[in-house]
């Protein structure tokens, strides 16, 4: 157990499975030593909440964007909408945003269309992008490459040691969620014993993918701590230098 502060750097605390306890969840967080937390967007009908509890939080931290996930829920308007929107909010990213290739929900080409108009407007005001990649991370390493001086995070990262590279080379943060603490996550341990520290993000994804002490419970910020200690183990590195190197990644690419 450490008490070098923690950041979550990818936490969807405006979605209504919080409405009844966010401020117990906040306050455990805070007791857990994690201070900061990145709200990412999703849909534009909930942009608005989630600049209200960021004005409300001053250690919570907006992100709006179009998530992959509900991209039938999407109009090709709501790209302008975004581009306004974020003059008077200042987010700290653009995103959430990506490409989700599990069950071919939503064509290939519709979400490709909304990643990379969303990643054209991170390129034009300088924003970080917040990246959701499943199945899809060769696809995303390519839109990637045609912004010059993009920089970002991919969140729960699936993809390979070698993709992670090509990501870090290119500006990325690989973000680490508790996927990372269950036996069978292979491919994610090795990425997180390998990869630079300076690379490194820590994130819970809240309320999704608890890790395995919370397995099918709903997850929260405080769990953080169960990541980080994996990530500890597997490194052979204290939790206090994980914990100090990782903030100081978040700090500098969200400017928090
Ligand atoms: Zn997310």
């Amino acid at each position: 157990m450490t008490t070098a502060t923690l950041i979550d750097s990818h936490c969807h605390l405006d979605f209504e499975s919080f409405d009844n306890d966010r401020e117990q969840v906040i306050q455990r967080a805070k007791d857990n030593h994690i201070l900061d937390i990145v709200i990412p967007g999703t849909e534009k009908v909930f942009w608005e909440r989630i600049n209200k509890l960021c004005t409300k939080y001053k250690q919570l931290h907006p992100c709006y964007g179009l998530h992959p996930y509900w991209v039938n829920n999407h109009d090709k308007q709501d790209v302008d909408s975004l581009s306004k929107y974020i003059e008077n909010t200042l987010p700290v990213a653009i995103g959430e945003c990506g490409l989700d290739f599990r069950d071919q929900q939503a064509d290939k080409k519709t979400q490709l269309y909304f990643f990379e108009a969303q990643l054209e407007i991170a390129n034009n005001h300088q924003l970080p992008v917040v990246i959701h990649s499943v199945k899809a991370t060769e696809t995303a390493i390519l839109s990637i490459k045609k912004f010059k001086d993009l920089k970002g995070m991919i969140h729960s990262y699936s993809g390979s040691i070698e993709q992670a590279r090509q990501l870090i080379d290119l500006g990325f943060f690989i973000s680490v969620c508790g996927s990372v603490t269950y036996d069978n996550a292979k491919t994610i341990k090795s990425v997180v014993k390998e990869i630079p520290l300076t690379s490194l993000l820590l994130e819970t994804d809240s309320p999704d993918q608890a890790d395995k002490k919370n397995m099918n419970k709903r997850n929260e910020p405080a769990y953080l701590i169960n990541t980080l200690d994996a990530i500890s183990k597997l490194r052979d590195t204290s939790q206090t230098m994980i914990a100090q190197q990782t903030t100081k990644n978040a700090k500098g690419l969200f400017k928090i």
